[in-house]
């Protein structure tokens, strides 16, 4: 699996879609790829986040955010006003 397919995974593996076996796959490469395990904690951070706030104004967005998780935040902002 490659960095890019980790991207591409990355929501069905939060949310426990993705079948075992590409699972495993993937937490080899995390296990193996520290940029994607910074990658993947920040994104679930700020999933968890926008998921238990009232509103994603709270998350203050940074010029280091991946643009998916910017976009991720907007999206959460305008459906929540
Ligand atoms: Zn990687």
């Amino acid at each position: 699996m490659t960095c890019r397919e980790i991207a591409d995974f990355l929501m069905q593996y939060l949310d426990g879609e993705l079948p075992r076996r590409q699972r495993a796959t993937f937490e080899l490469h995390l296990a193996n790829c520290p940029a994607c395990r910074v990658y993947v904690e920040s994104y679930e951070r700020t999933v968890t986040l926008a998921r238990s706030s009232k509103s994603a104004a709270d998350v203050s967005i940074t010029e280091s955010m991946p643009d998916e998780l910017v976009r991720l935040i907007l999206e959460s902002r305008s459906r929540n006003s």
